[in-house]
């Protein structure tokens, strides 16, 4: 038979391989495993039905040849005959497929695409220069070859073959400066590519050597019957593909059938890997097709605030086949996508209502993250995350989520309160802590760098408002109160007006409050930026951001009687008003603008007292 021209869609697509843009060569193994697993389903099929089919000892074989450059794949599967091969090796057949290699030239900078979807039969193409194909289709006579070399063309001739089912030889490359395609006669590269890629293929993947063995483990822990796997079973099949030392938190397995389906493994972490918050970090998820390794780091199925979770996704849907149109492939990995996060959201939610210390042990551990997730893209996902968000509060310094909290304001309580601080320790040392307290309203601690860009992001929650014990007006008063305030405000005007004077460059305003109780002084900020937020905010652009200082005055306060009498005494108590000030700053956790002024101001009114 003369040699036969490829169909023309099939030759560039031919021609892209060989000329192999892409880099990772290695994915033309599991394409061929993959091929020979599939012939050998369709033999046990047919076997079911037929008699005249056995389907016993179904295999895979690989044989490596180094003297001859050839690496030999063959199966007992189903097989092909003279039409076969002709049409299933000399065209790309499906439907479909002429979109998938557009996309290909469209992408060609994007080596990954390959290593995603598959490409099938023709990546023999990238390692290998010439290609014999002898096969002989089940319950028939004849064998038959089909070679190609250099893509030129392929020819069918008649062959003889013993057994029925499918034999590859591939006549590797030679070594060229880029590339060292010896590689790929080397057995324990071929070994360790087999339990990469294809460890799960349901049949035995047999190295064929002086003592041959089977590479492959076959059966998928994820694969197996939930009631057939012990706990240490997960717990050691997590910390031996995570290096982890810590069993998981929490392990997830289970199956979804319908429009998508699929089996997850999935694990949460008990501690946060070293470098999860680095861009080191590698998403911990491994996406499956039929126990076909397609990828690992599958951030295409997971949202970026899950990234924590680890373990597979195994899909019965997702196609290998080049024939399909990547688009529907980009579809089902949406489709996937959405199924995988809810079931990371209900089972959070689950533990957060069932498991309070598990989950209070997650949050310690991946809080940050959700906190990241709620802030992130404006907001997006507040909705999905804000109630596995807890934080630390002022009634029993114990986790309380915004839920809970709503539920237990008290009766006329119509904001949610918080106070940001660098620990919880100096939070509950806040000058306006007691008054809030004394109250009995509660307070949310806020330690972490993102808690209050979280919180404005949020806006609200049930309705309430959050309210910073640090900003602007409390509005804690009853008009009465108010009203006495502003009593005493007008009948101090002049000596408000004097530290006003003394400290017009360092605060915006300067006021009577009731806000505090036992301490003279304390510095809050405007209603925008906080002073956590002005140091975040610096600290990460290196800019000069200012939150709006105001200064507040306990009237209450015997340091404010003994100012008014020195103030009406003696008129000068600028060395007074500037440390008042400094104290405020200090108790707001701030540093003091000019610690050499400050400490001659201290010395000389430690000599005044001690005269
Ligand atoms: P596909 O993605 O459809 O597997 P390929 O290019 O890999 O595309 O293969 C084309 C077709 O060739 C397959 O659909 C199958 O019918 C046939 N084929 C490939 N390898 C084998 C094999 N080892 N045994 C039997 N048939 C095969």
């Amino acid at each position: 038979m003369a040699i036969k021209q490829f169909k023309t869609e099939s030759k560039r697509l031919l021609d892209l391989m060989a000329n192999s843009i892409y880099t990772n060569t290695d994915i033309f193994l599991r394409e061929l495993i993959s091929n020979a697993s599939d012939a050998l389903d369709k033999r046990y099929y047919q076997s079911l039905t037929d008699s005249g089919i056995s389907a016993d000892d179904l295999k895979i074989t690989i044989r490596v040849n180094k003297d001859e450059r050839t690496l030999v794949i063959s199966d007992n599967g189903i097989g092909m005959n003279k039409e076969d091969l002709d049409n299933n090796l000399g065209t790309i057949a499906k439907s479909g497929s002429f979109e998938f290699k557009q996309e290909i030239e469209d992408k060609k900078d994007d080596v990954d695409i390959i290593g995603q979807f598959g490409v099938g039969f023709y990546s023999a193409f990238m390692v290998a220069d010439k290609v014999t194909v002898i096969s002989k289709k089940a319950g028939e006579e004849k064998a038959y070859s089909w070679v190609s070399e250099n893509q030129e063309g392929y020819e069918i001739k008649v062959a003889k073959k013993e057994d029925e089912g499918t034999e590859i030889t591939l006549h590797i490359k030679p070594d060229t400066k880029e590339k060292n395609y010896s590689d790929y006669l080397d057995k324990g590269n071929i070994k360790s590519l087999v339990k990469k890629y294809s460890d799960y293929i349901r049949y035995p993947i047999i190295l064929l050597d002086d003592e041959s063995e089977t590479l492959n483990s076959m059966v998928p822990i994820w694969k197996k019957n939930k009631k057939d796997i012990k706990d240490e079973d997960y717990d050691s099949f997590y910390q031996q593909e995570y290096f982890d030392f810590e069993k998981p938190l929490k392990t997830i397995h289970y199956k979804v059938e319908g429009n998508t389906s699929y089996t997850a493994l999935l694990y949460i972490p008990a501690v946060v890997p070293y470098n999860y918050y680095s861009a080191d970090y590698k998403l911990g998820l491994k996406l499956y097709s039929r126990g076909v390794f397609i990828k690992d780091e599958a951030k295409e199925i997971v949202s970026d605030y899950f990234r924590f979770v680890r373990g597979v996704v195994d899909s019965d849907d997702l196609n290998l086949n080049i024939s399909r149109e990547i688009l529907q492939q980009d579809h089902q990995m949406n489709v996937l996508k959405k199924s995988i996060d809810k079931k990371i959201k209900t089972t959070l939610e689950n533990m957060l209502k069932n498991e309070r210390e598990t989950y209070e042990k997650f949050f310690d551990a991946f809080g940050i993250q959700l906190k990241n997730g709620v802030y992130e893209r404006y907001g997006m996902n507040k909705d999905v995350l804000i109630d596995l968000i807890l934080f630390k509060s002022s009634l029993d310094d114990k986790y309380v989520s915004l839920k809970e909290y709503v539920e237990r304001m008290k009766e006329g309580q119509e904001d949610i309160y918080y106070a940001s601080g660098e620990s919880i320790e100096k939070i509950k040392k806040l000058p306006q802590m007691e008054k809030v307290l004394d109250k009995g309203f509660e307070v949310l601690y806020l330690t972490d760098n993102i808690d209050e860009f979280m919180l404005s992001v949020i806006g609200n929650y049930a309705g309430k408002n959050f309210k910073s014990i640090s900003k602007g007006d409390l509005d804690l008063d009853s008009e009465e109160e108010k009203k006495e305030v502003e009593e005493k405000a007008a009948s101090n005007k002049d000596l408000l007006d004097a530290i006003k004077e003394i400290l017009k460059d360092k605060v915006a305003e300067i006021r009577l409050s009731n806000r505090l109780k036992s301490q003279p002084v304390c510095l809050v900020s405007g209603d925008e930026l906080s002073f956590e937020m002005e140091a975040v905010l610096n600290e990460l652009n290196k800019a000069d951001y200012h939150a709006r200082r105001i200064l507040e005055i306990n009237p209450d306060h015997e340091l404010f009687s003994a100012l008014k009498k020195t103030f009406d005494e003696k008129g000068d108590i600028s060395d007074y008003a500037m440390l008042l000030y400094d104290q405020a700053s200090l108790m707001a956790g701030l540093s003091i603008d000019d610690s050499v002024e400050y400490s001659k101001r201290l010395g000389r009114i430690m000599l005044k007292a001690m005269k």
